[in-house]
């Protein structure tokens, strides 16, 4: 049987791995799924992308390393996202 494979952009999941942690740090005022959709995509687009191919359901353990070169410029570009979600959310209190 053949493995299906997948490409995808590793560094969604550094950042997914890394984005609660920081809005905590910064006293996020909102976490609702829509928030973390906005500062994930918005701090993906400050970021360099890194595909890889993968079999599908398989673990990026063996990137760690990368993800320890990068983790300060990840947390900068989530706080940096952070910053201008808060200061434009796309939904009020009631929502
Ligand atoms: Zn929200």
């Amino acid at each position: 049987m053949k493995n299906q494979m997948e490409v995808r952009n590793y560094m969604e999941n550094l950042v997914a791995n890394q984005l609660e942690d920081v809005m905590e740090k910064n006293n996020c005022s909102c976490f609702c799924e829509r928030c973390k959709a906005d500062i994930t995509a918005i701090a993906l687009n400050n970021l360099p992308t890194k595909y890889v191919a993968t079999e599908k359901g398989v673990c990026y353990a063996k990137l760690s390393s990368y993800e320890n070169q990068c983790f300060i410029d990840i947390v900068a570009a989530i706080t940096n996202a952070i910053k201008i979600v808060e200061k434009h959310p796309r939904h009020t209190d009631n929502d």
